[in-house]
């Protein structure tokens, strides 16, 4: 076997391989089918390009992406290796001449787009070109369990088989079981070596805001992008909505570049759109999933999903596009429990774009599929476990993290939220986030019910829903008369983006979401636990009722609930003096058994025990 490694400096100029390249490209040589599940930016390409310029013959790489192709052809070149592509973006006379060039037993890398394999140009060479290797970019694309499924990818098998069954190299960012299982299946790989290597992505920070109200993600979106720097991606899940928000960022941050991107541009404006995005710093591409398979831009900080994707693997594979320098960056999702009903729309439509593809019951089992996808999604959003563990398990990566910067581990460990730890909600607060609690508690006892219904029995609301389910006979009613009842509307979203309760969708009804106490939020409820200090904003938003004191905050018709105790003035407790040495010690190793419990309860520390219980 030829010394690799100097290849890999001599013909590359790399000083040494990645983990798993050298082991991949061995089994490769050794002409064994191999299928390489590597994240994004592990370097894949060199798994199929070193082997292809070490052995003589034709290497055939299929690829999806055409602007992709023709970098890696370019770079190829430039770096004196033969290699050719074929695909639609070139002139009819120049396909002639890639054709001819193959005809006359041409060696060396040839880039094809998948559908090439099927024009009537191509299809005669099939039977007769016999490469010494097939790679699959992208391979994921055959699967129709993947999130990327292209009908073209599905018939590969054949054109393998056609092509007499070459050493097969399949790759991809992210394949769960079932699409490793239908990449092997679907491309006859005889006995391959699967080669999985790590997901872990430590320099990526993955944050989820929860945004109860669609209406206010806007605003987050805009606080966040004033402290980001750099270059960033947005992900929407509609075009409507990528061209608001550019119409948006481009009218609130006129000095930064922004370039939407979506399959309803033409192919010129998506170019120059995608081109000007790669060129320009600190530039923000507003997009759809159709952007950014392929994209080589290694300085992109941030990626921010202003909509969850519908799987996990889109996420962790458009996340991962920030970041691939090593440097730190950020993966926020902005969730509202709403979104789900976006992405339910697209798995209705499952199937509809080639009715002939499918059958009926295929049909259904994919949009199951895709529902059990959806689900965890929405899990990784409202986690309360460390976002990086959840992932690399979703993937059967059994590394542990460690040192993990995600918010719900900052949380944990008190950093980015010293604020937030130190603050000692105002029993007058804690009262109020109680009587919210209660209402929604007492309110299921009669069935299920949305936000708006909870607030109205709370705010006292004379209705026709509130006499046919006798709500006035509640003793939550009327509860938090003195404020209006969008405040407290306003308020259930806050206690809902807390955790302490949650939206879902009952069994068959879609679009009218009910409102449930979380555990979390039981607990609060019962006082078995302070509630969390992020709601110390809920202050201002009760404070806002016209003609409303801070007393008034605990201020209930009936006398129910109220504290006679209670201090009438609102106050933010500070954090006590500075503590000794000794007690520091102290401190230290009790928040280590409370981070031990709060990981078992999968709850965040300041559920377990707050900062202020411990000194
Ligand atoms: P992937 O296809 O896995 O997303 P690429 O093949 O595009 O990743 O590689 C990502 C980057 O890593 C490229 O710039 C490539 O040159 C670089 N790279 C690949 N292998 C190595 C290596 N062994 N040492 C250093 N850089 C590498």
């Amino acid at each position: 076997m030829p010394d690799l490694r100097d290849h890999l400096q001599s013909l590359f100029g790399l000083d040494d391989f990645r983990p798993a390249q050298r082991e991949v490209i061995e089994d490769v040589l050794a002409r064994r089918d191999v299928l390489c599940v590597m994240p994004t930016g592990a370097g894949k390409s060199l798994c199929y390009q070193l082997p292809a310029t070490v052995q003589p013959g034709l290497s055939i790489v299929v690829s999806p992406l055409i602007s992709l192709m023709q970098d890696q052809v370019q770079q190829l070149r430039d770096q004196n290796i033969s290699a050719a592509l074929l695909n639609s973006s070139l002139p009819a006379s120049a396909q002639r001449h890639v054709i001819a060039q193959l005809e006359d037993g041409f060696q060396g890398l040839l880039y094809v787009a998948p559908e090439r394999f099927y024009a009537p140009n191509f299809q005669p060479l099939l039977d007769r070109l016999r490469p010494n290797l097939f790679a699959i970019d992208e391979a994921h694309c055959i699967s129709s369990w993947g999130h990327d499924f292209r009908p073209e990818y599905s018939r590969l098998g054949e054109v393998r088989q056609k092509l007499g069954s070459p050493p097969t190299i399949a790759l991809t960012a992210t394949a769960t079981e079932d699409v490793r299982a239908d990449i092997i299946r679907l491309l006859a790989l005889g006995d391959p070596r699967v080669y999985i290597t790590g997901f872990d992505r430590p320099n990526l920070r993955y944050e989820c805001r929860t945004i109860a109200k669609v209406e206010a993600k806007d605003q987050e979106l805009l606080k966040l992008l004033a402290d980001l720097p750099g270059s960033g991606i947005i992900y929407c899940s509609t075009r409507k909505n990528v061209d608001k928000l550019a119409v948006l960022l481009k009218s609130a941050f006129p000095q930064r570049p922004v370039f939407p991107y979506h399959a309803g541009f033409d192919q010129d404006t998506r170019t120059d759109n995608q081109d000007a995005f790669m060129q320009t710093p600190s530039a923000v591409a507003v997009a759809t999933n159709a952007f950014g398979m392929g994209i080589n831009k290694s300085d992109v900080r941030f990626v921010i999903h202003y909509n969850i994707p519908g799987t996990l693997e889109a996420y962790y594979q458009e996340a991962g596009r920030a970041g691939r320098d090593g440097l730190p960056s950020r993966c926020i999702v902005l969730f509202s429990y709403q979104d789900r009903y976006t992405q339910e729309y697209f798995i209705e439509h499952i199937g509809q774009e080639n009715p002939d593809h499918l059958d009926d019951q295929r049909i259904t089992e994919l949009q199951d599929h895709a529902r059990a996808k959806l689900e965890m999604v929405i899990q990784y959003a409202r986690t309360h476990r460390c976002r990086r563990q959840m992932i690399l398990d979703y993937f059967e990566d059994e590394s542990e993290v460690a040192n993990c910067c995600c918010d719900v581990c900052r949380r944990e460990s008190g950093r980015g939220i010293e604020s937030e730890q130190t603050i000692i909600l105002p029993e007058q607060l804690v009262t109020l986030i109680r009587k919210l609690l209660s209402g929604i508690a007492r309110v299921s006892i009669r069935g299920q019910f949305g936000v708006a219904t909870v607030a109205d029995v709370l705010g006292g609301a004379e209705n026709e829903k509130v006499e046919r389910w006798r709500f006035d006979q509640l003793s939550v009613y009327g509860l938090l008369h003195a404020h209006p009842i969008k405040r407290i509307v306003a308020m259930l979203h806050r206690v809902m983006e807390a955790g302490l309760a949650i939206q879902r969708d009952p069994d068959g009804v879609k679009f009218r979401p009910v409102i449930d106490l979380t555990p979390y939020g039981i607990s609060v409820m019962i006082g078995e636990q302070p509630p969390p200090p992020i709601l110390a904003d809920l202050l201002g938003l009760a404070l806002r009722s016209d003609s409303l004191t801070p007393h008034e905050l605990g201020s209930n018709p009936r006398g129910l609930g109220t504290n006679p105790q209670a201090s009438p003035k609102v106050t933010i407790l500070q954090p006590d003096a500075p503590l000794d040495a000794d007690a520091s010690g102290r401190f230290e190793r009790l928040r280590q058994v409370r981070l031990e419990l709060a990981r078992q309860k999968q709850l965040p520390a300041y559920c377990i025990c707050h900062d202020s219980n411990n000194r």
